[in-house]
C-alpha cells in the first residue's frame, strides 16, 4: 500500500510516501538518548532502515514489541537516510522462539545473515520469506540441523551460494573432503592452502542440503556434522559479505545445554 502526503516543510509543502508493509526486525542499535534505527527485513521492499520517533514508541509499546521475534506491520514515511515509522503493529508472534534459548539465539543467527546478505530496498522477497520459514521451523522446535541448511539457502537467495555439487576445481564427485571458503566443495587432489578439511560426511551433508528436507538430514547425520557444515558455510558467508555473524559464538554454547 502507498499513498501520498502533502508535509509542509519550513515554507514549502513537499510530497512524502507514505508505505505499509509488514517486516520483521532484522538488527537494531541505539540512536541519540531515546531512540533506536532499525533495520527489517520486508516482503516487498528488501531490507529498510527504520527511526523512532514518539508515535512509534508508544504503538511498540516502549519499544517491547520488537525485543520478541515477531512479524511486525508497519506505516512508514519515506525519507533520505531512514523511513520514519508513524505505527507498529504485532502481526504474528513466535512465543516458542523467544522462549528457548536455542531457538532465540538461531533465529538471530538468521536475522544477522540475511541482514548482511540482502540489500536496502533490494525488493528480494524470497529472502523475507525464507526467513519466515525458518522462524515457522525454529517455533516447531527443529534444531541445530536447520542451521547449515537456512545459511546455505539465506545464501543462495542472495545469489552467493557456494558450489556444492561437486568438486568445485575438477567437477569430479569422489573424494571430497575439503572446502574452500571462496568457492566450495573441493576434492582431495584440488586441494590447495585456502581449503578446510571438513570430511567425507560433512561433505556429503553439504552436498545434500539443496535436495533434502532439514527432517532427513537430522535423521541421517550426528550434531558434530552439522557444527562442522556451518563451521565451513559461514566462512563462506564471511568471505562473500565480508562480515563474521557474531551470533555464531552463542550458537555453539546454546547446543552444548
Ligand atoms: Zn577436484
Amino acid at each position: 500500500m502507498k499513498q501520498e502526503r502533502a508535509v509542509l516543510c519550513g515554507s514549502f509543502f513537499i510530497m512524502t510516501e507514505i508505505y505499509k508493509t509488514k517486516g520483521i526486525i532484522l538488527k537494531q542499535q541505539p540512536f541519540g538518548e531515546q531512540d533506536r534505527i532499525i533495520f527489517a527485513a520486508t516482503p516487498s521492499y528488501g531490507k529498510i532502515k527504520i527511526i523512532s520517533k514518539n508515535g512509534f514508541r508508544r504503538s511498540a509499546g516502549a519499544f517491547g514489541l520488537f525485543d520478541a521475534f515477531a512479524e511486525l506491520e508497519f506505516i512508514l514515511e519515506r525519507g533520505r537516510n531512514f523511513d520514519r515509522c508513524s505505527e507498529v503493529s504485532l502481526s504474528k508472534s513466535y512465543s516458542a522462539i523467544s522462549s528457548d534459548y536455542f531457538s532465540s539465539v538461531a533465529a538471530s543467527y538468521f536475522c544477522e545473515a540475511v541482514c548482511w546478505s540482502v540489500p536496502f530496498f533490494g525488493g528480494n522477497d524470497r529472502s523475507y520469506f525464507l526467513l519466515c520459514r525458518l522462524f515457522d521451523a525454529l517455533e516447531r522446535g527443529e534444531g541445530i540441523a536447520l542451521i547449515p541448511s537456512g545459511l546455505y539457502f539465506i545464501m543462495k537467495n542472495s545469489g552467493h551460494a557456494p558450489f556444492t555439487s561437486a568438486c568445485c576445481e575438477c567437477g569430479s564427485d569422489e573424494g571430497l573432503e575439503f572446502f574452500s571458503p571462496s568457492e566450495g566443495l573441493v576434492c582431495g587432489k584440488c586441494v590447495s592452502e585456502s581449503c578446510v578439511y571438513i570430511g567425507p560426511e560433512a561433505s556429503l551433508l553439504i552436498k545434500a542440503i539443496p535436495f533434502v528436507k532439514t527432517g532427513e538430514l537430522a535423521e541421517a547425520f550426528n550434531k558434530n556434522v552439522f557444527i562442522v557444515a556451518e563451521n565451513a558455510l559461514r566462512k563462506s558467508f564471511e568471505f562473500v559479505f565480508d562480515r563474521p555473524i557474531l551470533s555464531s559464538e552463542f550458537l555453539k554454547s546454546a547446543d552444548a545445554v
